[in-house]
């Protein structure tokens, strides 16, 4: 470790997830409750009650496909629905640097509104402070989010339980997935990040492709619905490949993908070999990784398909005890490791 903090440690990749044990888990991974700290999952959980927090820092803050606030909705709210929570309320914390436009505020305050209605999570307190020109770029907001069990949850371990000797978990949590769990994708991935590429400055190619940032309450619920869910995860920074490792390091488990089964745009996958990035390595804002029991995978995946947010969503491998780590065979037959990123290609898309 360096003795200042740098880019990377922000990036999502395995020097954050070294900066966060070796530090903040130092100074406040004493606290326990039903998902504490510790267990770095998506959100906490505490009493019955789901607790998220999340800073946003993307630039530009206007892209193709959303914004910093539609962002920081869909970002929050997926959190909490991940680990198996009702999202049921925001707090808004807004830094302005002095010079803001408002018709800029106006634009991501009407954003926020628009995303969060459309999804009944209203906005019911939050912060504003405004700092001295250069002490930040424009705007950073923060978005917290309350949840509670989401009302399909129990129904959904009820039914994994069935399945499952023992299973005995109360959320689903990154620790949960077993050997012969299957992994389904809810969509196409790497869409975010390279629609904020596109419109970074110095970036000019020619690509038709928009954020994916959406809320995915009504996919969640599908799913749940279904029921045989153990896991879920948003792959944010560091992508799939980050996630994946998260599971498999949490879970005690190897995990085994088919690059055939990935659903990847060709404008995306072009961008990412001209460019030399992987895209299993691409954050997404409207996407979630779920693990689901072999027997209901297929049913699980049905459901999603009926969601419009869910309907290119595919089964892309399962969990294994062959091996204690993230495999994938590639499209030409071959075998080639999937370690977690050690930075994120694209820095500051969230
Ligand atoms: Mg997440």
């Amino acid at each position: 470790m360096t003795d200042v903090v740098k880019m990377v440690h922000g990036a999502g990749g395995q020097a954050m997830q070294s900066f966060i044990k070796e530090y903040i888990l130092r100074h406040l991974g004493w606290g326990t409750g039903e998902i504490p700290l510790s267990s770095l999952d998506d959100s906490g959980a505490i009493d019955g009650v789901v607790l998220k927090s999340d800073s946003y820092t993307v630039k530009p803050l206007f892209f193709p496909g959303g914004d910093i606030g539609s962002l920081a909705v869909a970002g929050t709210i997926n959190d909490i629905l991940m680990i198996g929570g009702r999202p049921i309320a925001l707090a808004l914390g807004l830094i302005i640097e002095e010079g803001f436009p408002f018709s800029d505020l106006d634009r991501i305050l009407k954003s926020i509104s628009n995303t969060a209605m459309k999804v009944g999570v209203p906005v019911i307190t939050g912060d504003t402070k405004v700092v001295e020109k250069g002490a930040l770029e424009n705007l950073v907001l923060n978005m917290s989010g309350l949840g509670v069990r989401h009302p399909y949850l129990d129904h959904n371990l009820e039914v994994v339980k069935k399945y499952r000797d023992g299973f005995d978990e109360k959320w689903l949590l990154d620790s949960n997935i077993k050997p012969g769990d299957k992994i389904i994708i809810t969509g196409y991935i790497g869409d975010h990040a390279i629609a904020l590429l596109s419109v970074r400055e110095g970036v000019n190619f020619e690509a038709d492709i928009k954020s994916d940032a959406a809320p995915l309450n009504g996919l969640v619920e599908a799913a749940l619905k279904m029921g045989g869910v153990v896991a879920m995860k948003d792959p944010t920074r560091g992508g799939l490949a980050n996630l994946l490792n998260e599971w498999s390091e949490k879970s005690g488990v190897g995990i085994k993908i088919y690059e055939e089964c990935i659903p990847i745009r060709d404008s995306v996958r072009n961008v990412c070999e001209y460019l030399g990035l992987d895209p299993l390595e691409l954050g997404n804002e409207g996407k979630a990784a779920i693990a689901v029991i072999p027997e209901l995978a297929d049913k699980v995946l049905e459901a999603i398909r009926q969601n419009p947010l869910g309907k290119d969503a595919e089964i892309i491998g399962e969990a294994t005890d062959e091996y204690d780590f993230v495999i994938m065979e590639t499209v030409i037959g071959g075998l080639r490791a999937v370690p977690p990123p050690i930075g994120d290609p694209i820095p500051r898309i969230c």
